[in-house]
């Protein structure tokens, strides 16, 4: 039994359907929510939708992004014949921030996992290959996780590309193993990138 009236207890339960949302930090923030004034409410609400509504997904590298192409693959700054082939967007960030990494990106939004029923036609290899046949690619950097998935993927792009007569590199260890890229300092990560080699 709540002691919560039902519009409390659905602004509690939705918050615990965030990531790492537990019931006692679901309960503070619907409380937050209720003390915020009209327009402090608003603009919370409306940059949710705003977000969903303007994002989508680049066609060339698939990062997440305001415009397509995004901002990265269509900055003349950026070295487009050299791929970084990353898991995920937030990959994407953690690289940015090393400021060491002049090419463009790839995302594949996700990594093989037969384990989970993942096959390569299930994230985005497909894709990384026309790029690869229809422009000048000199260098794909293989910067997946470094945990079981993240090296199959690895190895079975390495098959695939190697043969087509371009460089294949993956990135140093130095990450550790089982760790996110994610949640690699940038020092590391630069080092990682930094040390790459071929495979
Ligand atoms: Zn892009």
């Amino acid at each position: 039994m709540s002691y919560y009236s039902p519009s409390i207890e659905k602004l509690i339960e939705s918050f615990e359907k965030l990531p790492s949302i537990g019931h006692k930090t679901a309960t503070r923030l619907a409380f937050h929510m209720l003390d915020l004034n009209e327009e402090d409410t608003k603009e919370f609400i409306e940059s949710i939708l705003s977000a969903k509504k303007n994002l989508r997904y680049c066609s060339q590298c698939f990062n997440i992004s305001d415009t397509d192409p995004c901002p990265i693959c269509n900055s003349p700054k950026r070295d487009s014949s050299i791929i970084c082939v990353v898991e995920d967007v937030k990959d994407v960030i953690a690289m940015e921030k090393t400021h060491e990494f002049k090419g463009v990106y790839h995302v594949l939004h996700g990594s093989i996992s037969p384990m989970n029923g993942i096959g390569p036609d299930d994230i985005k290899i497909k894709e990384l290959l026309n790029r690869i046949n229809s422009s000048k690619i000199n260098e794909i950097i293989l910067a997946t996780n470094p945990r079981v998935e993240g090296e199959a993927t690895a190895i079975y792009l390495s098959k695939l590309i190697k043969p087509l007569g371009i460089s294949v590199t993956r990135i140093a260890h130095g990450i550790p193993v089982g760790g996110d890229l994610e949640y690699t300092d940038e020092v590391t990560l630069a080092k990682a990138l930094e040390g790459r080699r071929e495979i």
